[in-house]
């Protein structure tokens, strides 16, 4: 007996699908009405190759949301009727509007086989298209035909049956990328339903989660139907719901539309060649700009490099008021407590170790206004795209460049978004590499010394130090890739959202969300980093300089490491302790420098004592380039063996990053000095 096979054919009206339907099965149709609508459903069948083919002609639709009597019926059949194979006849010459529907049948997880159909139109317009490269990136094969004079069809039908027996080699479960905020709510709504998964949830939940909070009221009621979800299920749509909505100033499924449209643009840049003139889109001429391949990198330096100086000299404006009010609350907690143990916590301990961070508030608060605005028009995707190639010679794929920027904020939450990363080996070795790119917490060490050392050059110095970051991930990446992670880029689509106008409070949010993080752990890990090296610099009690407490001695019992590259015991100390939170490096010189000197401590800026320590430029910039890249903080490492799960890893990335950094600064100092630079 011949199998049996049920082949539905879906696509957009006009694109050739009932042309296609007719070839294959020939006049062996029944035509009809789908039940309870006056929509009209053609039904053939037909043996072929030993098998018992049975095929339907779906409603022509651009979608598959509930809004149309097409759409719903469409949907349906497919999720009620589970057809072996969906066969979706795409124009050619249309391509980016007849994908829409592709990526929602792609999303739906269902047996699919792409027909490009109108190929010879599309070739007469100068289109040029690498069908197998966007088959292996889709993970769905893809077959050219010409309906009208039945070309293509039984190599279509031969993928059909690979497709529906499931030995197709193309055929591959791949996620759209939907963007941070929204995969986060994709995320919160999927943990709901699946802690329903014993009652035995029918389809993806992801797809599920996607529809809900598209506001799919269709998905809504069979969830019902089937006594799944509940109040839990629905107060989580709806804060996910509102919180898009009010992001984006925009309903969340206006802009998960977009990012399909994101990810198809995205995918067909990498194996579409338009026509010169066929450029339609505002969005497609700022793109030929931005991620051109000669321009987009320079630009994109540019950007961050303008990041930078915006930050540091807009920044210096608040920094220098919260300077004065910290300098003040000291003064005058000084002035007014008794002399004694408790004075002096408070104001050298808390105050000089804390005070000496806080005021880089708005340094770091600029820095994520810049970083939230890159990614709130849409322009990060591009540095992504661009930066595809660069990624390709570590063998990883330009996705990998997102929590290389994201890095740029906090390294450890950088880490947690390796995730969405498909294979080990890209995850392992996008972790490895990005505590390389500086994140936030170290921007108050560098404005602390670029500042006192490199005075007007001081933003393009601490650009230099960001850049000098990447370029070593990217080395470092090229050696890793050669020796322990050898491996394959799997084929991917970078999704491409259009560019948007970001809404001030969408912004704002962005940059509260990652700012508040730094606000916390001043409270937390730097107060109490403070306040353990104001007591290991002031005892054991008695102690008439620093150099006999506790500090002092394990200063002097480290120093000579770090002699050879110009380090005082005191920037050995600060460096030390900066293993904990980068921060506390300030934290560390603050403390140093108020217990330092009891004459006139109180009044000289730890600026003028560093400058009066003796450290001379060219050890200031070893210094910064040592805290760039020695060992990632407790929060990094934390994340990394939860990540990898390894120890192992984490010791490796502890060792290989301090080894670097001391052989760095040491080259730095030594070349320098040899050069004469002092
Ligand atoms: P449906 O709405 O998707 O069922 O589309 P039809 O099968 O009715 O086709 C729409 C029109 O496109 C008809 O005039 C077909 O003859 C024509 N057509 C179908 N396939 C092709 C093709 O591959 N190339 C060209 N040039 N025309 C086609
Ligand atoms: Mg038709």
């Amino acid at each position: 007996m011949s199998k049996k096979i049920t082949i539905a054919l879906a696509g957009n009206p006009n694109s050739g699908k009932t042309t296609i339907f007719n070839n294959i099965t020939g006049a062996r149709q029944k035509v009809g009405n789908w039940p309870g609508v006056t929509v009209e459903k053609k039904e053939g069948a037909v043996r072929h190759n030993g098998y018992k083919l049975t095929v339907v002609d779906l409603p022509g639709t651009y979608s598959l949301s509930p809004y149309s009597i097409e759409e719903l019926v469409a949907r349906n059949f497919i999720v009620d009727q589970s057809p072996d194979v969906v066969i979706d006849v795409i124009d050619a010459a249309n391509l980016e509007r007849n994908l829409y529907l592709a990526t929602q049948l792609i999303e739906m997880g269902v047996p699919l086989v792409l027909a490009l159909n109108m190929s010879d139109v599309a070739r007469s317009r100068g289109y040029r298209m690498d069908g197998a490269r966007l088959g292996r990136m889709l993970g769905v094969p893809l077959v050219f035909t010409v309906g009208t004079r039945n070309e293509g069809t039984n190599d279509l039908l031969r993928q059909a049956i690979e497709v529906a027996e499931e030995r197709s080699p193309t055929r591959r479960h791949i996620h759209i990328g939907y963007g941070r905020e929204i995969e986060e709510e994709i995320h919160a709504i999927q943990q709901v339903l699946r802690k329903q998964a014993d009652s035995g949830i029918p389809y993806s939940t992801r797809w599920l989660s996607v529809k809900l909070l598209e506001g799919d009221e269709e998905i809504d009621r069979r969830l019902r139907l089937e006594e799944i979800g509940g109040p839990e299920l629905e107060a989580q749509t709806e804060k996910s719901r509102t919180h898009i909505s009010s992001l984006f100033d925009e309903a969340p499924e206006v802009i998960i539309s977009d990012q399909r449209y994101g990810f198809i643009s995205g995918a067909l840049r990498e194996v579409l060649q338009y026509p010169p003139a066929d450029r339609r889109y505002l969005s497609d001429q700022v793109d030929t700009v931005l991620t051109n391949r000669f321009l987009g990198l320079p630009l994109f330096i540019f950007l961050v490099w303008a990041m930078f100086q915006l930050t540091f000299n807009v920044g210096a404006l608040p920094m220098g008021w919260i300077e004065h009010g910290v300098g003040w609350l000291g003064e005058a907690l000084a002035s007014r407590m008794g002399e004694g143990i408790l004075r002096d916590l408070l104001v050298d301990g808390v105050i000089g170790g804390v005070g000496g961070v806080i005021v880089f508030l708005p340094n770091i608060f600029i820095l994520f206004f810049c970083i939230a605005l890159f990614e709130d028009t849409g322009y990060m995707a591009r540095a992504a795209f661009l930066m595809d190639k660069v990624m390709h010679t570590l063998r990883l794929h330009g996705k990998s460049f997102i929590p290389m920027i994201m890095g740029f904020g906090c390294n450890a939450p950088a880490i947690m978004a390796t995730r969405t990363l498909e294979s080990e080996r890209d995850r392992l070795l996008t972790m490895l590499i990005n505590p390389l790119v500086s994140c936030s917490a170290r921007l108050p060490v560098y404005i602390l010394i670029a500042g006192t050392f490199f005075a007007e050059r001081a933003g393009t110095v601490i650009f230099s130090i960001y850049l000098i970051g990447i370029v070593l991930a990217i080395l470092v990446g090229q050696v890793l890739a050669r020796t322990l992670f050898r491996g394959e880029v799997a084929p991917f689509v970078m999704e491409l959202p259009p560019y948007r106008m970001p809404t001030l409070k969408g912004t704002l949010i962005h940059m509260w969300e990652r700012g508040s993080i730094f606000i916390k752990k001043m409270g937390t890990v730097i107060l109490a980093g403070s306040v353990i090296i104001w007591f290991l610099s002031s005892f054991p009690a008695g102690s008439r300089s620093v150099d006999e407490t506790y500090l002092g001695r394990t200063g002097r019992a480290i120093a000579p490491v770090f002699e050879p590259l110009g380090l005082s015991w005191r920037d050995s100390v600060a460096i030390l302790t900066g293993f904990v939170a980068k921060e506390i490096v300030v934290s560390t010189y603050g403390v140093l420098y108020q217990v330092g000197d009891e004459e006139g401590a109180e009044n000289e800026s730890l600026r003028e004592a560093l400058r009066a320590s003796g450290m001379t430029p060219l050890v200031a910039f070893a210094i910064m380039v040592f805290v760039l890249t020695y060992t990632p903080c407790l929060a990094t490492l934390a994340a990394i063996r939860r990540e990898s799960g390894s120890w192992r890893w984490t010791a490796f990335s502890i060792g290989y990053q301090t080894v670097l950094a001391w052989t760095l600064a040491f080259s730095i100092v030594q070349g320098g000095r040899l050069i004469g630079l002092g």
